[in-house]
């Protein structure tokens, strides 16, 4: 993996302060964006072959899980950076930690505080 360049960010709570907040983007090669593709496909295939043995729904549940997998594996191939660490201060309890990191990369999205439990809202300064 090529490595991850570090973004500002802010993280932002309703009546507070914004807090300066850091996140690490990972830029994936080709070969990792197809290695992420088919397992994200494999994970829904294996489930969509487990199906085959449930009487009656299968009908129903093979397809849908070949279908989901398809469309998983898609998403991840497009994804062309990945978000692998969030670090920051809450704004509300001043709490320094890391964050749990989504996987998908956006200029705003939404974290929980482990502390006091308050929903934050991160967004990237560095780029819209
Ligand atoms: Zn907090």
């Amino acid at each position: 993996m090529i490595e991850p360049e570090v973004l500002d960010a802010s993280l932002t709570a309703f009546g507070s302060m914004p807090s300066h907040a850091e996140v690490s983007v990972a830029r994936l090669t080709p070969g990792q964006r197809l290695t992420r593709g088919f397992r994200g496909a494999g994970t829904f295939w294996a489930i969509a072959g487990a199906c085959i043995f449930i009487p009656g729904l299968h009908f129903v549940l093979v397809p849908g899980f070949l279908l989901i997998g398809i469309v998983t594996g898609v998403m991840r191939v497009r994804d062309a950076e990945t978000v692998v660490r969030v670090h920051g201060v809450c704004p509300r309890c001043k709490f320094e930690q890391d964050f749990t990191a989504g996987n998908r990369f956006a200029p705003t999205w939404r974290l929980d505080c482990r502390a006091c439990h308050n929903h934050l809202e991160l967004a990237l300064t560095d780029r819209a």
